[in-house]
């Protein structure tokens, strides 16, 4: 990467477009799980959820071009894409969630959520965890905790402290869903204290940007039935675990165990067209339709419909979600296998892991980690780091990984790990 670029960047787009590692990658092609740079360096993307099926997919780039030279306008005129894409979505959901509204940002769609809770309920109270991220509009990153908004925290919003596994809540993994669940409840007891009343929680079903804990199928329970007591909507973003990247189920929510009323999806949805969507019940569509009204110009497009229709014939076809369980169990097994002084727990879903890193008395090794992440990127490894400490490698590469991509990837980190300054 050429510093006249970086410097180019920061005039031209300022600060807020934030680059990876210290000498960051200036990518010009990509091809399945395989990023090339200008110099003709290949690198291998263990980190890129959103080009789910593979980087430039043949099928899903050719879905897009014939769209695009057929027809592509805004959403009030009928379209047969947009009604057999959402068919085809919401047969993979349960619970009767049986409508969608499409969008272009997981940030629109859960900002959708949050007025469809208040719709339901008549009420503005909303929880989410302490360490998360749902989004950049006003109302989500009020949930989105790595600043404090100026003026602080809106009083209609209530963090609670976000699973674990390394520090559990409540001292032990069997204790934190009863202590998860007891934060809840008391946070709802403060927001109708304050005359907001409860409207929802947000939660990503993984906690991915909280860390990704390693928590157990019915986790939730606890937690669930509080909010279920209290009249409040679940409301699940599922932008990161979605379209079966943890390989074990489609959605977050169905390998936990519980049922949503609005879920959110995005990011790999079109394989990097931007393409999101809020799936629901009718009643709840009913009610946000009376409270609310909305309109999106690009979101359920002629081409945005066709990348994810595309992207989800994918998906099936190449038996992606079948992969993910496959390689995901053999690459955890030799995550786990890794030896190392700080390293705490390596923990996987499919194809999403986390290596936390902590020196002797638990305290984060955040700035290990940050130096493990550098020393992959020089080796063409793309990973990168999540969690409350950043003390924790985040793996979450395209979907056709394979067990020689794994190989290939963990390797280099034993390497890594054994030079890495402690
Ligand atoms: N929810 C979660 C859990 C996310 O990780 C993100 C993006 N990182 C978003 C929502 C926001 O999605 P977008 O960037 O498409 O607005």
């Amino acid at each position: 990467m050429s510093y006249n670029m970086l410097a180019r960047r920061q005039q031209l787009m300022g600060p807020n477009v934030p680059t990876f590692y210290e000498d960051p990658v200036h990518i010009v092609r990509g091809q399945g799980v395989w990023l090339w740079d200008t110099e003709g360096r290949r690198y291998l993307d263990c980190y890129n959820n959103v080009p789910h099926v593979g980087h430039c997919h043949p099928k899903v780039v050719k879905a897009i071009a014939q769209q695009a030279a057929m027809l592509n306008t805004h959403t009030r005129y009928l379209h047969d894409g947009i009604l057999d894409y959402i068919e085809r979505l919401t047969v993979k959901f349960q619970h009767g969630l049986n409508q969608a509204i499409m969008v272009c940002t997981g940030s629109e769609a859960n900002d959708i959520a949050l007025r469809m809770a208040q719709a339901m309920t008549g009420k503005t109270g909303i929880i989410a965890t302490d360490n998360t991220y749902h989004g950049n509009t006003t109302a989500v990153a009020q949930l989105s905790t790595r600043r404090p908004p100026i003026g602080g925290y809106p009083s209609h919003v209530r963090l609670v402290p976000a699973p674990d596994t390394v520090r559990p809540l409540g001292g032990s993994v069997q204790a934190q869903p009863q202590v998860f669940a007891d934060n809840i409840a008391a946070a709802i007891a403060e927001l109708e204290q304050a005359g907001h009343g409860f409207s929802g929680f947000m939660l990503c079903p993984t906690f991915a940007n909280e860390g990704f804990p390693a928590l157990l199928p019915g986790f939730l329970n606890p937690a669930v039935k509080v909010i279920r007591d209290a009249g409040g909507l679940i409301l699940c973003d599922e932008v990161q675990p979605g379209f079966g990247r943890i390989g074990a189920a489609w959605w977050g929510h169905e390998w936990l165990g519980f049922s949503p009323d609005v879920v959110t999806v995005g990011k790999p949805m079109a394989n990097g067209h931007p393409v999101a969507a809020v799936i629901s019940r009718p009643d709840i569509m009913g009610a946000f339709r009376d409270a609310f009204g909305y309109f999106n110009t690009f979101g359920g497009n002629p081409v945005s419909c066709a990348a994810a229709m595309a992207t989800l014939q994918v998906i099936e076809d190449e038996g992606l979600v079948e992969n993910a369980c496959d390689v995901g169990a053999y690459a955890l097994d030799r995550l786990q296998a890794i030896q190392h002084p700080l390293k705490a727990e390596a923990r996987g879903l499919g194809l999403f892991f986390g290596i936390e890193f902590v020196v002797d008395d638990g305290t984060p090794a955040t700035d290990f980690t940050a130096r493990v992440v550098e020393a992959m990127r020089h080796r063409g490894i793309l990973l990168n780091r999540i969690g409350r400490h950043m003390n924790t490698l985040k793996m979450r590469p395209p979907m056709p990984f394979s067990r020689d991509n794994a190989d290939m990837a963990i390797n280099a980190l034993e390497d890594v790990l054994k030079e890495t300054r402690i």
